[in-house]
């Protein structure tokens, strides 16, 4: 382990160098040719260091790449990343790559252009030091993560059911702690429909959809709290003109779910939500589009060894859990024992203080090229 991760510190200049080009080569989800031209950057990346490199298209999104890196397929380990950020294009000229001290600054730095820098890192160091991987790795790179996964949720279920762990390069937790278990996330959306009228004339022939929606925000509220779930009521909008009755108002609602036993019983609450104006009527859409990860004994073992492989380079590893989802909620839905947050330390991510702990890398691609050789 001292070799490689003296190895590790030597590239350190070049995988700054890196990250560096990786930043300013911004890539928002909505921006296609930005975020190919920076995916084809990658795969040149990773093709330099011996993966067999895919380009998997996708029409509204960024192409998504998965890269090969030969070896026993017996027990092949998935690393699972993104390429796009949540930064408008013309951030970067806002706020450019930076270094200060033992902080690297930049849009989409720690959310999550590190971690990819890692898994290179990683994947690099072993293809020098050793003469062949211990098992088959892929790495998966998806376009969408931050807006839903809708184009790639196929290819990652598909490319985990063929692995046996997948490994989350998101953002760790504060102090490079991992997560084992995140909130599954639905999006609902309600719509009230009443019966315009004139406020000043005829109030009393309208059925105000505003007041119906309102109390069907104070309800949705109010189903907050056992079991760790939320339901927050982010948008509301309704309503035409201050004299006229409104006949349409409608809300959407996200809901966090730490189960799957709790996710069918908050959206059986929510599908089954009925008016309560006389002549109202009410729409409701959506589902829990990302399951829970749920912490499962095979997560928690696949844990116990990564905090041994840790514990030999120094790094005292620990687990935690968020509300937030990744992708890792996919594949650990599937029942893939997954690790996440992997990434490096660091804080800020969507924010603009975002930043990684430099002299994290080698450490984390140090643990990360450990996991690949020994789970
Ligand atoms: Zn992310």
């Amino acid at each position: 382990m001292n070799e490689l991760l003296s190895h590790l510190e030597r590239k350190l200049p070049e995988s700054l160098r890196l990250l560096e080009q990786m930043v300013t080569m911004e890539s928002p989800s909505f921006e296609k040719r930005m975020v190919d031209e920076f995916v084809s950057f990658l795969g040149e990346r990773f093709h330099e260091i011996g993966g067999q490199v895919d380009f998997i298209n996708a029409e509204r999104f960024g192409n998504h790449l998965r890269v090969r890196f030969a070896g026993p397929d017996k027990g092949r380990i998935l690393l699972l990343g993104h390429t796009d950020t949540v930064w408008p294009a013309g951030e970067i000229q806002k706020r450019p790559f930076r270094i200060d001290g033992n902080r690297a600054y930049g849009p989409g730095v720690f959310d999550m252009k590190a971690g990819i820098v890692l898994m290179w890192m990683a994947l690099s160091a072993l293809q020098e030091l050793r003469p062949g991987l211990a098992r088959s790795v892929t790495v998966l790179l998806t376009s969408d993560e931050e807006v839903g996964s809708n184009s790639s949720r196929g290819l990652i279920e598909s490319e985990a059911g063929q692995s046996s762990a997948v490994l989350v390069l998101e953002p760790s937790l504060p102090g490079g702690v991992l997560k084992t278990a995140r909130k599954g996330v639905g999006r609902f959306t309600l719509k009230a429909i009443g019966r315009a009228a004139h406020a000043g004339i005829d109030p009393s022939k309208g059925i105000n959809a505003i007041e119906e929606i309102s109390r069907q925000i104070i309800r949705l509220q109010g189903m907050s709290g056992p079991g760790g779930t939320t339901v927050t009521v982010g948008v509301v909008q309704g309503g035409t003109r201050s004299n006229v009755v409104p006949a349409e108002a409608g809300i959407e609602v996200d809901v966090r779910v730490e189960s799957m036993e709790e996710a069918d019983r908050i959206t059986k609450a929510i599908r089954s939500l009925t008016p309560e104006l006389a002549g109202a009527r009410l729409e409701v859409r959506g589902s829990i589009s990302r399951p829970p990860m749920e912490r499962t004994a095979e997560t928690a073992r696949l844990f116990k060894a990564a905090q041994d492989i840790a514990a030999e380079i120094g790094i005292d590893l620990k687990e935690g859990s968020t509300g937030g989802a990744s992708d890792g909620n996919l594949t650990a839905a599937l029942g893939i024992p997954t690790l996440d947050g992997l990434g490096p330390i660091g804080d800020g991510a969507h924010a603009v203080d975002e930043h990684v702990e430099i002299d994290s890398l080698p450490l984390r691609a140090g643990l990360l090229a450990g996991m690949i050789e020994r789970l």
